[in-house]
């Protein structure tokens, strides 16, 4: 379920349901996706060529008054629902806007197969039945509600899955709420610092362990794809319009048998990802209502290749989404801050001192105030007091601070029975000084770390913004 906020105003969700189409629904729906694909393909060589010749542009307008054309020339085109045709028009001048602006690459025609929903733009709650949905030109398609549909119902897409599944997603707009101010004293707040052993390290000193649950599927994955690496490709040659003979490589059976099985293994990684994602995140804003976070450039960090892989199963971002989600939906109110992430681990939460701390250091010691703390718990409290001082909230403290303990957390355990964690660059993501030491832990530039040289030269890269922010006067 998506929410954002719609033309009049209103909340816009998205809820997604899963279809079963009966076996001549999907050849219908098949026949269909294949129109659609086709004067895609069409609308985009006629904004070609219409600009080869002209050199200016055609606009939607201009196209959507030549579509009655297109269909008399077209005639199977009149099986597909004439505004389900308007929006594949509305597809192709979308994909332009977007690489005018720079969002996206060339619109590219598409291969046979690769058209894979259609939209009906005006939607009705009228078609939504106890235990179908009525889609016009196709009838009525089984679907599983497994949660009702609250809001008036604005557009319904039918989309096929690289699993073969097929999906129908309703958006529906709700009456505008009442906006109400926001509260400006937080009761419950909580800083958050994420890692790779630590998913999420909260500020009261509880922790979410990863689930790393791409090692849980790993194995049954690489063997669909080995399984597809294995399948025919195999040649097929046929007579083109002008009558040259073309050979084009075609899946066999196996193959494209092979390639969903794959996809839907890929699909139940997804899936148990996005369901252990959404419980965290519910439970996260249920027991807070102040929840800073780091922005962590993951993009950067992907390109070291050794993490790259643990990052994009972590999808810190697409986590802080569902939080964001949550908080906007929640009942009670609740306030999302993200903050920079740089010198969240180097500085000391008590006197502010910056220095450069080893990975292999799970304890941070201040040599200015001698303050001793857990290192993750030392980078949530700084994420937290960032997060108040950006957001312009107070806090308190102390008032009722609940536990935090959801499924996957366990103890914070004492410094003394922690095990030794080994200096790897995957125990912490988003330290800037870890990410680019190549340096062995006994040469000489790691003598360096926590000496006062060094911790000057950290000092000089803090950036004036959140100098200021850490600097202003505790309230
Ligand atoms: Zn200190």
């Amino acid at each position: 379920m998506r929410i954002c906020r719609g033309a009049e105003g209103g909340q816009v969700k998205t809820y997604k349901y899963r279809l079963y189409p009966e076996k001549e629904a999907t050849k219908r729906f098949l026949v269909l996706l294949e129109l659609c694909r086709r004067l895609y393909n069409w609308a985009l060589a006629e904004r070609r060529s219409y600009y080869k010749e002209t050199g200016c542009s055609l606009t939607y307008r201009q196209q959507q008054n030549t579509l009655p054309r297109y269909k008399s020339e077209h005639s199977e085109h009149k099986e597909v629902h004439s505004q389900v045709l308007q929006d594949v028009l509305q597809r192709v001048d979308k994909t332009f806007v977007n690489f005018f602006e720079r969002r996206a690459k060339y619109p590219r025609f598409k291969r046979y197969g690769n058209y894979r929903s259609m939209t009906y733009p005006q939607a009705d709650n009228t078609w939504i039945g106890r235990g179908s949905i009525l889609l016009p030109k196709l009838g009525r398609v089984r679907m599983v509600k497994h949660r009702p549909i609250m809001g008036r119902v604005k557009t319904v897409t039918v989309l096929l899955t690289d699993s073969s599944e097929w999906y129908a997603c309703i958006t529906v707009e709700n009456r505008p709420s009442i906006v109400t101010e926001k509260p400006k004293v937080a009761y419950r707040p909580v800083g958050v610092d994420t890692g790779l052993i630590n998913y999420l390290y909260l500020s009261d000193r509880s922790q979410v362990d990863n689930p790393r649950l791409i090692k849980v599927h790993q194995q049954r994955i690489v063997k669909a794809q080995r399984w597809l690496s294995r399948k025919q490709l195999s040649k097929k040659t046929f007579t083109t319009a002008n009558g040259e003979s073309r050979t084009v490589k075609v899946p066999s059976k196996n193959r494209l048998r092979a390639r969903r099985i794959l996809a839907s293994r890929w699909q139940d990684y997804d899936n148990a990802k996005n369901d252990w994602q959404w419980k965290l995140a519910g439970e996260l804003v249920r027991k807070h209502d102040f929840i800073a976070y780091e922005d962590l450039p993951v993009g950067n960090m992907m390109r070291n290749h050794s993490l790259a892989g643990a990052i994009q199963d972590a999808a810190w971002s697409s986590f802080w989404s569902k939080v964001e989600h949550k908080a906007a939906t929640a009942a009670d109110s609740v306030i999302t801050q993200k903050v920079p992430p740089q010198y969240t681990t180097q500085r000391c939460s008590k006197c502010g001192h910056i220095q450069i701390v080893a990975l292999s250091e799970r304890t941070y010691r201040c040599p200015s105030c001698g303050y001793m703390a857990n290192r993750d718990h030392n980078a949530s409290t700084n994420i937290l007091e960032l997060g108040v001082e950006l957001s312009g909230i107070q806090t308190a403290v102390g008032m009722g601070v609940p536990e935090f303990t959801p499924v996957e957390t366990r103890p914070i355990l004492a410094e003394a029975t922690r095990p030794m964690m080994r200096a790897s660059l995957v125990v912490e993501a988003g330290n800037k000084f870890c990410t680019r030491r190549r340096t062995p832990p006994d040469s000489g530039r790691d003598s360096a770390y926590g000496s006062p040289e060094a911790s000057a030269q950290g000092e000089r890269h803090v950036s004036s913004e959140i100098r200021d922010a850490w600097n202003r006067p505790k309230r």
